[in-house]
């Protein structure tokens, strides 16, 4: 076995194949970008070596770097990860001619199966059912426009060099055609370096069914079963699980016989991934073959027990397979849930930035870029997290990996955290029928709906303040019970302004007690709770908890990410700065002089702040209707807070 390697990946999954090393005594050397300088992925390395500055291409997709830095720290062999150069035979060969060992496929493969069109070639002729359409990849506008009319629509364009589900487009007439190619071209060719396309059959709701398998490079192959990875957002999986539900054992047979025959018609080595659509009349459609490890590899680990690592490890090492097909068992159900810091209410925006608290479900498996805090730099692929359940069946997982979201909370960057519980919680997701354009179409899915229980929250969190001075909510226990029902006299208890994700919001407090705070706004009295810190608790039914930011609150309810800022009035607008009255200075408001509806003249107090000892009056400016009073007597202001609101008449 090998003594130390280089892991030429960040993240996650250099943090998991580490985790591997470490298990069988292996040293590793880690890698990282300027970026990443603090980055988890170097733990317990024994020698951490700078690629570069952030950008991907001046760091970990320098194959120079890589190779001298595995030389230099004396390593025997390189594990690639996924993305970044997992699947480049240049840098597999790279590796190779320096006297390393790459931990992966032979570089010929590699090159074979990263061209599409070669990929299917090959395997039709081993006998493997490919999706119908052209064998060979075309950037002649021209000739994909034939070859696109030459099949039934709809049709499907696919970058033949491309990956990640990143520049497919469909077609579905013909009208406009020329253009479609035009625009398909230029994406692969900026996306891939190489405008080269495939023109395929586009199969109708099919499922997305791949096949692990690991190969000795003589011939010799075994698969590890199959995952479901129908769950799909623009062709990139979200949820993973194994085995595929409801898959009539025939279908699955040929779909692992299928994949073992074209493994071994091209000696695989090492790890590799046989992806398939199905049809819905279970036609099996060979897509192409992933030439490293899978992100969803965790659920495969969970049903068969081992760890793919090691037997890339092993492989790569000379060592048999490590066990006979027969020796191989799939036992109960796994599903796996991809963490994402991004927005999914903002077309699924990236989100880098600081994580300022993260925490993971306990007894489920998480593989993660970080622990308790970290940055997500915006170089890179914004997953932070894998969460894995394991469980007897199918609806036990999903009930455990649904409970585990409800437990993990990451605070500072927007995630999908709340998005993914929505998914889970989908009838169609838990009968397991579902097609790969199923998300696509459920944008219903997308928005939050914990906004209502994140006003109350933002609220809440305005309130221990109030309450640590002396103000009247820690007397207003037991009064509630009315105040439910009036949002009047619960905004008698006091009102707040804030910002929720920029936008301005206002709540009122109906009442308080030892374990939380009644919130009305918007006509609804929202109950929160929360524990000792006073930052964590159950709002509408739905959990929340929040961590200080530069300048409010991280809040994270129900999964979704929300900022709450306090409102100041000198961020107000002229317009509406003009009929409001502000604190001159920080202080207690001492009395109120007039209630909502009150007429009011030029000059007349309206409340009186104290401040040092001093009483200010806050006067109106012009003769009005007083429309709210913001604050209650005894309540703690800061300078520029909204005490009372007046609607000027309209100046003669
Ligand atoms: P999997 O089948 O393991 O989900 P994906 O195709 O989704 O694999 O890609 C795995 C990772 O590699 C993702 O982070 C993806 O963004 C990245 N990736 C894959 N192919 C490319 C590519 N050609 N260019 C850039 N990133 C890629
Ligand atoms: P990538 O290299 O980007 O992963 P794939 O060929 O593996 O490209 O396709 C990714 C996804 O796109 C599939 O999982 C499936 O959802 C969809 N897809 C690919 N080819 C077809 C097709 N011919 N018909 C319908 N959907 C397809
Ligand atoms: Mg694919």
């Amino acid at each position: 076995m090998w003594k130390r390697i280089l892991i030429a990946n960040r993240g996650e999954i250099a943090r998991r194949i580490a985790r591997t090393c470490r298990r069988l005594g292996i040293e590793y050397v880690a890698v990282h970008s300027g970026a990443d300088a603090a980055a988890a992925h170097l733990g317990g390395a024994v020698e951490t070596v700078c690629l570069g500055p952030g950008p991907a291409g001046d760091s970990y997709l320098r194959i120079d770097k890589l190779v001298e830095a595995a030389l230099r720290t004396n390593c025997e062999a390189v594990h690639p990860g996924y993305g970044f150069l997992s699947e480049n035979s240049g840098f597999a060969t790279a590796v190779e001619r320096a006297g390393l060992v790459f931990i992966g496929p032979a570089p010929e493969t590699i090159a074979m199966l990263g061209d599409k069109a070669r990929a299917k070639a090959l395997m039709r002729a081993a006998g493997v059912p490919v999706v119908p359409g052209t064998d060979e990849a075309s950037d002649d506008p021209g000739q994909i426009e034939a070859q696109v009319r030459a099949i039934d629509l709809p049709v499907l364009l696919k970058p033949s060099a491309g990956g990640g589900g990143k520049g497919m487009q469909v077609i579905t007439r013909h009208e406009g055609l020329a253009g479609a190619i035009e625009s398909a071209i230029r994406v692969a060719r900026s996306s891939f370096g190489d405008g080269r396309m495939i023109v395929e059959r586009y199969i109708d709701q099919p499922r997305h069914i791949e096949v692990q398998i690991f190969g000795d490079g003589r011939g010799g192959a075994v698969h590890l079963f199959e995952r479901e990875c129908s769950l799909q957002r623009r062709h990139q999986k979200v949820v993973e699980e194994a085995p595929a539900p409801d898959l009539p054992a025939e279908a699955r047979q040929r779909l692992l016989e299928a994949a073992l025959q074209g493994a071994r018609s091209l000696n695989y080595r090492n790890a590799g991934t046989f992806e398939f659509i199905v049809g819905r009349d279970l036609q099996c459609y060979f897509l192409e073959v992933n030439t490293r490890l899978q992100v969803e590899h965790p659920v495969t680990e969970a049903v068969t027990g081992l760890d793919l690592v090691e037997w890339q490890l092993r492989v790569a090492a000379g060592e048999p397979l490590p066990l006979a097909q027969s020796a191989i068992a799939c036992l109960g159900h796994a599903i796996e849930a991809r963490v994402y810091a991004e927005d999914p209410a903002q077309d699924f925006r990236p989100s880098p930035g600081t994580v300022a608290r993260a925490r993971w479900p306990a007894g489920l498996r998480v593989d993660t870029a970080l622990d308790a805090s970290g940055e997500v730099p915006p170089f890179y692929d914004p997953m932070v997290a894998k969460i894995i359940a394991h469980a007897g069946d199918r609806q036990a997982a999903l009930d455990a990996l649904r409970a585990g979201l409800d437990d993990t909370v990451l605070l500072g960057v927007a995630a999908n955290v709340g998005y993914l519980s929505r998914v889970l919680d989908d009838p169609a997701v838990r009968s397991g029928h579902v097609h790969t354009r199923y998300l696509d179409e459920r944008k219903d899915l997308l928005a939050p709906r914990s906004r209502e229980a994140a006003v109350a929250v933002g609220a809440a969190l305005h309130f221990p303040v109030i309450a640590e001075q002396g103000s009247p909510w820690t007397r207003g226990a037991g009064q509630g019970a009315m105040d439910r029902h009036c949002l009047d006299a619960g905004a008698s208890l006091g009102r707040v302004h804030f910002e929720l994700d920029q936008e301005p919001v206002a709540a009122g407090f109906a009442a308080a007690d030892g374990q939380g705070v009644d919130v009305a706004a918007a006509g609804k009295v929202s109950r929160v709770v929360r524990d000792a810190s006073g930052l964590r608790g159950r709002a509408d039914g739905r959990g929340w908890e929040a961590c200080p930011s530069e300048s409010g609150w991280h809040v994270q309810v129900g999964g979704d990410h929300y900022t709450v800022h306090p409102r100041r009035i000198r961020e107000l607008d002229g317009a509406d700065a003009d009929r409001l009255a502000t604190a001159p200075m920080s202080g207690v408001v001492a009395a109120l002089s007039v209630r909502p509806g009150d007429r009011v003249q030029p000059g007349d107090t309206l409340a009186i702040i104290e401040a040092m000892k001093m009483e200010h009056a806050i006067t109106a400016h012009q003769a009005g209707t007083v429309r709210a009073l913001r604050h209650a007597r005894g309540e703690s202001v800061r300078e520029g807070d909204l005490i009372v609101e007046v609607d000027y008449d309209a100046a003669p």
